[in-house]
């Protein structure tokens, strides 16, 4: 059998052509341009490197993006005073503080400094309650939200549907879960979700018509462990050793691809599959929030 292949890719350039559309429409007629704001703390390479892909794509479809960045040594106080002047800041419809912050920086207060209008990572915990009571407006967090739309644009609505979800943490497997059991489109879903103490994993898993991988552990899904017909979401982004290649690694997800593609329905790859997603939900949060400023 070959499987549909699930790209997160195509789905993203899809959505990322809408918002651009968007952003026009809502500054011609409203005024309002969206403004997403990022902010650094430290020269983590890898945490920059998010950062400046965040600021490109929002910069590519209209949306007012700046970057704010800080010293590895900024205290707690002066983080809560630049968090303070954004949400203050009319023209900032997104506040977005790149994870991790430094160990002496208390990140959950920092998160709940965040204005929940402007919360478009998801992670402040009246978005999350709202999310896990399925009551009121909220902005979901960008990696499970992409992983519905991924399911709902490529012709796999998850209602009805037994999704299994292997991972429980905060920002992937357990709002991922709340989101895929909502009453709304994009849920109504049967789920189970897996962890480290699940006993026998494959008798689970063999038991999903979708199955949404986020554990990262590298290529750990193996075919044994799926049933034929499956739908796929990998969301796992793994770097691991592959000498001889000129950068010395590859990128993989948590499923063992080439084998899990010959007997599952559809499945996304890695690269290419929820990555670019996670940003253009950002992105979709951003206008959004812009969105709802300019209805108040
Ligand atoms: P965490 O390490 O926070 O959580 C991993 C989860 O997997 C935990 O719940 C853990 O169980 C579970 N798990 C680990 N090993 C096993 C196992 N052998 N059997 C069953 N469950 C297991 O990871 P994240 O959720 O932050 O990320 C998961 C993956 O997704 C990573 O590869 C990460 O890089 C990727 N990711 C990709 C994003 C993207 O944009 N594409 C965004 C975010 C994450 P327990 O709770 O018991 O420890």
């Amino acid at each position: 059998m070959s499987a549909q292949i699930i790209s997160g890719k195509d789905i993203s350039a899809d959505i990322r052509g809408e918002l651009k559309d968007e952003v026009c429409r809502l500054t011609t007629e409203t005024g309002v341009t969206p403004g997403l704001a990022t902010v650094l703390v430290g020269a983590d390479p890898a945490s920059q490197m998010y950062v400046g892909m965040k600021n490109k794509a929002a910069g590519a479809m209209g949306i007012n993006s700046q970057q704010i960045t800080l010293d590895a040594d900024t205290s707690q106080d002066e983080l809560m005073g630049v968090v303070a002047g954004l949400n203050a800041d009319a023209d900032v419809h997104g506040i977005l503080v790149q994870l991790p912050l430094p160990d002496h920086i208390d990140e959950g207060a920092i998160i709940e400094a965040i204005d929940p209008l402007k919360d478009v990572d998801g992670f402040h915990p009246m978005s999350v309650g709202r999310l896990a009571t399925d009551s009121g407006d909220f902005f979901p967090p960008c990696t499970p939200a992409g992983v519905v739309e991924m399911l709902m644009r490529s012709g796999h609505d998850p209602s009805g549907k037994h999704v299994v979800v292997v991972g429980r943490s905060n920002i992937v497997g357990r709002p991922l879960a709340s989101l895929l059991i909502r009453k709304a489109v994009g849920g109504n879903a049967t789920v189970t979700v897996c962890h480290s103490r699940t006993p026998d994993l494959g008798a689970v898993t063999r038991t999903a018509d979708i199955l949404v991988v986020a554990m990262g552990r590298p290529e750990m899904i193996t075919a044994d462990l799926v049933s034929p017909g499956t739908v796929v979401i990998d969301v796992g982004t793994n770097r691991v050793d592959a000498p001889g290649t000129e950068k010395g690694y590859r990128v993989c997800g948590d499923v063992l691809y080439d084998e899990v593609a010959e007997i599952a329905a559809a499945i996304s790859p890695v690269p290419g599959g929820v990555g670019p997603m996670t940003i253009t939900m950002l992105l979709s949060n951003t206008v959004k929030s812009a969105r709802l400023a300019a209805a108040r």
